[in-house]
């Protein structure tokens, strides 16, 4: 018998989540983001889930070239574009799309020796202050590229650092319609929040990550509750111990939670070793048997505590579901201080994971 955690991929809800952002922005083209190796699922199990998209969009160039051995022809776009000019080469061999931030990369495009022109983003810093060109640098750089012979299509590209808010895309949008002006540019702007909430911002093609996976943008679940997305991860594993404490005991490591009364509590095979929060206080919400519980103490490296006051029924063998369908992975990110994003890239290598 091995150990009973299990992480589940299901690959009706990517397909599902895929069609639904699909319906949202009827009109652009889809890069489905899969970095982080589909952030944390694995991107060789849910690539051909997703392989409705026009594109996928990462960051290493192990993944897009894994995509294309496998079989992948439609685009692959590099988000942070190429590291060094050693890599061109393989942009070329295996025809990536990149971003293009910065003007060493201008100067190493121009002087590689390509057997055809790549397709290029630029990207313009438009106030999040990670990548690209200021606004007012994109007609120079667009020009520049524009006379290489080893670029092909430009479009141009921007990240929002604060799509969830109503206002957060009206400044950036702006400073996109300046680095725009006078040019005659495709653009790609959205992330999953805008995507959903922002129709201005659609354009050509959108770059949606996080909802692919059924969790929120905002961190807040009922943000995304009546869109039909769909949870793509259940983690689960069983309760392995049963303890009855008195009241006063002390549960788990630095006896971070003291039994009020007397208490049955269980204990469950996932700790952090598995990915699960450390930081997740007493009171994160788990189920247990069907029945949504809370967790108890510190979380421990192989094991976590859970109050079995409401499932008197639950016992040894007992099945907990950490998040998925039941317990949305927004709700135990935020319990933990996080956001659902962090959660499921963390799952760790020594969680056993079935696609359904
Ligand atoms: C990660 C990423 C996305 C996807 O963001 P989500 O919030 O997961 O939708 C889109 N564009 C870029 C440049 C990214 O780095």
């Amino acid at each position: 018998m091995s150990r009973p955690i299990v992480a589940t991929i299901h690959s009706a809800a990517l397909r599902q989540n895929l069609a639904i952002v699909r319906q949202a922005a009827p009109d652009s083209r889809i890069w489905s983001v899969v970095k982080a190796n589909g952030y944390g699922h694995g991107i060789d199990r849910i690539w051909q889930h997703l392989s409705d998209t026009d594109g996928f969009a990462l960051l290493n160039l192990e993944e897009a070239i894994l995509l294309r051995e496998r079989g992948w022809k439609k685009p692959i776009l590099l988000l942070e574009g190429f590291f060094h000019s050693d890599e061109l080469a393989l942009l070329d061999r295996y025809r990536l799309t990149t971003s293009l931030h910065s003007n060493w990369q201008i100067k190493a495009l121009a002087q590689a020796r390509l057997s055809a022109p790549l397709d290029i983003y630029v990207k313009v810093n438009t106030g999040m202050n990670r990548l690209g060109f200021l606004p007012e640098q994109v007609h120079n750089v667009w020009q520049k590229l524009r006379a290489l012979e080893n670029v092909g299509e430009m479009t141009l590209m921007t990240h929002f650092a604060e799509a969830e808010s109503a206002e957060g895309i009206v400044e950036p949008m702006k400073q996109v319609e300046r680095a725009a002006e006078g040019l005659d540019c495709p653009r790609s702007l959205s992330n999953s929040a805008a995507t959903l909430w922002h129709p201005e911002a659609h354009f050509d093609w959108v770059r949606p990550g996080i909802v692919l996976y059924g969790a929120s943008p905002s961190g807040q679940w009922q943000d995304i509750a009546s869109t039909g997305l769909k949870p793509a991860m259940t983690l689960t594993s069983d309760v392995i111990a049963v303890q009855t404490v008195k009241a006063g005991a002390g549960i788990g490591y630095g006896y971070r939670y003291h039994a009020s009364e007397e208490q049955r509590i269980g204990i469950v095979a996932c700790g952090y070793a598995d990915g699960y929060p450390r930081h997740a206080p007493t009171g994160t919400p788990v189920m247990v048997d069907g029945v949504r519980t809370r967790t108890l103490g510190t979380v421990s490296m192989d094991m976590l505590a859970v109050d079995l006051t409401p499932c008197p029924q639950a016992g040894i063998g007992s099945k907990a579901e950490l998040w998925g369908e039941q317990i949305k992975i927004d709700e135990v990110a935020s319990s933990a201080g996080t956001v659902g994003y962090e959660l499921m890239c963390a799952l760790t290598p020594r969680v056993p994971v079935e696609v359904r």
